[in-house]
């Protein structure tokens, strides 16, 4: 800036956005250590660099996410199947269950590391009221 000061946003270098860390399920900092301690559960910190993972909280997100895109494609293809072939119920139970299980589980993990890859870059916290009181 032109009069000497800086924001905390012009002090950090630009890096690209780090989707293929969250994606992979590494941490969002350096994108080498782990970033889960199991299926979900994230660990404390990152083995690797040392970055804490307090911040980390997809809340709902990845879950969001899960059921609006798992939905649409299990949703649409049991009725093009209904309308197309007429299928008695159990084939439907037959192919939707496990459908239902792979388009759920198998994102899950990903979505959730994508998602705090994003809030790490974005330094999004949850949000409170700002009690400046200026007049
Ligand atoms: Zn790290």
């Amino acid at each position: 800036m032109a009069d000497g000061r800086s924001t905390p946003a012009a002090d950090k270098p630009q890096r690209s956005l780090p989707i293929g860390r969250g994606l992979r399920g590494r941490c969002p900092c350096c994108g080498e250590g782990p970033l889960f301690d199991g299926f979900l559960s994230l660990r404390r910190h990152c083995a690797q660099c040392g970055l804490d993972y307090g911040f980390a909280d997809a809340g709902d997100g990845p879950a969001v996410f899960v059921i609006l895109i798992g939905g649409c494609i299990v949703v649409f293809a049991a009725l093009i199947a209904e309308v197309l072939y007429r299928p008695p119920y159990w084939v439907h139970a037959a192919l939707w269950l496990p459908l239902i299980l792979i388009v759920t589980l198998v994102p899950l993990r990903l979505i959730k590391g994508l998602l705090i890859a994003l809030q790490f870059h974005h330094q999004a916290a949850e949000g409170g009221l700002d009690r400046r009181r200026d007049a």
